[in-house]
């Protein structure tokens, strides 16, 4: 999980996508996975029911692309847009040994995504030249 800096104008207010099971991940032992949502969101539309206390891992330290980096289009948020690209890091052999590399996966997080908000990320993504990019496709 990240753990940058948030933009000042940007807030997860009316988002909950990164809850909703489009990533992987495990809330104090109960796992969130594709299709899963989090087993502590709300299914009344609330939000988070544990959000006062959360844990750090993943819940706080987590950010996706569009609250961390000012240069991802605004009118993506991911409940706007229902793209979640999230920065991730791995490692890959290199000429001294393995060597830290950072990629962006791109989830689609909605059934229903408009070509133009896809157009935006695909031209975002091309700026970002050295990245490898993982597409993820929707949820069955
Ligand atoms: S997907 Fe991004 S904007 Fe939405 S709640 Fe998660 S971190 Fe915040
Ligand atoms: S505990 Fe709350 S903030 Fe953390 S993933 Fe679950 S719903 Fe989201």
């Amino acid at each position: 999980m990240n753990k940058l800096r948030v933009l000042s104008n940007r807030s997860c207010d009316g988002c909950v996508k990164c809850c909703e099971g489009w990533l992987e991940g495990d809330v104090r032992g109960h796992k969130m996975s594709s299709g899963k949502p989090c087993f502590y969101l709300s299914s009344n539309s609330l939000g988070c029911a544990e959000y006062d206390d959360r844990p750090k891992d993943p819940c706080r330290d987590y950010r996706c692309v569009w609250l961390e980096d000012e240069t991802f289009p605004d009118e993506l948020k991911p409940n706007a847009s229902g793209i979640l690209v999230t920065k991730r890091q791995t490692f890959l052999p290199g000429d001294v040994g393995m060597q830290r590399a950072d990629y962006y996966e791109v989830k689609s997080a909605s059934s229903s995504i408009s070509p133009d908000a896809w157009d935006s990320v695909l031209s975002w993504l091309k700026s970002k030249q050295f990245h490898v990019v993982v597409v993820d496709s929707a949820q069955g």
